[in-house]
């Protein structure tokens, strides 16, 4: 199957595409980079020494044998876009490349307004691509659990039976983001469902939990192949921080109660659920919706794990709850359905106490990279306008061409105050 993947140099996507190379599909990775310049931007790095995407490419070439195809450039310039899809011919779009932290969606209006240009414009430019030049692809799109926030009733996958006045109907499942990029993907979303319905596109919402971990079988191939590992508030997921807090020897920071509850999945079981999305497309004029995620946990049962998996290791690892920066729900029910992927073939990889340990190793392998001073949250929800560093100096700003008609181009920068460190 030719499976082009949009924003291939990033964690999810690196892992994804190498893993569907290794099982015989023919990939191309589409990616214009800019999340490497968005962590010059905020001053943050991977933990993890991730190689250029060329570089990575030509040592999976040498390991496997297996070519990649990569076609520089963004998902905004509609130009681009097409004659990818035009020359590449996929029979499956996997769609990674959005900006994905809500910390960086809430610096400013400016942030703001640049992650959701960024998101919903590259996501209607991927539909009109493939309405005009791919139209019996399927996009298996990228979305995230945090679409549906944190209501007191199970979640469903994607749709909920409703009965109203005496009257029934099978409706969208009520969304309800905590943050600008959470609102993105809720605004892609309907975009996606609605072209399916006017132009029988076929398309699979994957709702996605917070992803865990950085080794697959094909990434400890060789170290050139390695992948992200973000520690940083902004890019920062809950259970790499907390690891990387313990081996430096930092208090992990549970923001408030920590009772605050999210489906979680290994990033083995995300390159997974993407193949089965794909090997199993939705039918034309579909919007299929899966909760991609295969276990819940707190914070706070988050905290607790890393402190006994500190303890075997030998270290003495506190947990410090600090005022949470964000506006949610400290303590709530939550309980999302997830059973569509496991139906059609996903055995999950649940958090063990091994794999804890390895990602602990992880982090305690790699601790001379760490950047402490990057760990403790700076970006406030309650505030419009969020000055991440009191010695901000000017820095090479994060940007996207956006072409026009012909020639015309344009810059657009999120003009914040970037951070030295
Ligand atoms: P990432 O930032 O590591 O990767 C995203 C990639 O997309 C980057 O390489 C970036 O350069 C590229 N990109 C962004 N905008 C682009 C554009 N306009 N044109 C071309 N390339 C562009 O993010 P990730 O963690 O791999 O997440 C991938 C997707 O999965 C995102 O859509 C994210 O919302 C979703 N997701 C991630 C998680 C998680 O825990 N990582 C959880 C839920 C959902």
């Amino acid at each position: 199957m030719r499976i082009a993947v949009l924003g291939g140099d990033g964690y999810c996507g690196w892992a994804t595409a190498i893993y569907l190379s290794n099982r015989g599909q023919s990939v191309a990775i589409l990616d214009n980079f800019i999340r490497r310049q968005w962590d010059h931007e905020v001053g943050a790095e991977t933990l993890t020494p991730i190689r250029p995407l060329s570089e990575r490419l030509r040592s999976w070439r040498q390991l496997t044998g297996k070519n990649i195809d990569s076609f520089v450039g963004d998902v905004m310039d509609y130009d681009f876009l097409s004659s990818t899809i035009k020359e590449f011919e996929p029979e499956a779009i996997v769609h990674f490349a959005e900006q994905r932290a809500a910390p960086y969606s809430m610096i400013d209006r400016k942030h703001a307004v640049f992650t959701q240009v960024n998101n919903v414009v590259g996501t209607l430019n991927v539909l009109f691509a493939m309405r005009e030049f791919a139209p019996d692809c399927h996009l298996v799109k990228l979305g995230t659990m945090g679409e549906y926030g944190t209501p007191n009733i199970d979640i469903e996958e994607g749709y909920i039976t409703i009965e109203h006045n005496g009257r029934k109907d099978v409706l969208p499942f009520p969304k309800q983001p905590g943050s600008f990029y959470h609102l993105s993907k809720v605004h892609d979303s309907h975009n996606i469902m609605f072209t399916c319905k006017i132009w029988g596109l076929r398309a699979t919402d994957l709702n996605q939990g917070v992803v865990y971990g950085t080794v697959t079988d094909e990434v400890s191939m060789d170290e050139a192949l390695i992948n992200r590992f973000d520690y940083d508030e902004v890019f920062g997921t809950v259970l790499n921080r907390f690891c990387v807090q313990a081996a430096i020897g930092m208090p992990l920071t549970v923001y408030g109660k920590g009772g605050q509850t999210r489906g979680f999945l290994d990033i083995r079981d995300t390159v997974r659920c993407i193949e089965i999305a794909c090997l199993n497309p939705a039918a034309k004029g579909e919007f299929r919706v899966f909760n991609q995620f295969t276990e819940q946990f707190s914070v706070m049962d988050l905290a607790r794990m890393v402190q006994t998996a500190g303890k075997k290791l030998g270290m003495n690892v506190e947990i410090k709850h600090i005022p949470d920066p964000r506006v949610e729900a400290e303590e709530h029910y939550y309980n999302a359905k997830h059973s569509k992927l496991i139906e059609l073939g996903l055995v999950p990889h649940l958090l063990s106490d091994s794999l804890l340990d390895s990602l602990m190793n992880i982090a305690v392998r790699y601790r001379d990279r760490v950047d402490s001073s990057a760990m403790m949250p700076k970006v406030n929800w309650r505030q419009a306008r969020n000055d991440r560093s009191s010695s901000a100096q000017a820095t090479e700003p994060a940007h996207h061409a956006v072409r026009g008609n012909g020639s015309r181009s344009k810059t657009v920068k999120p003009e914040v105050e970037y951070s030295k460190r």
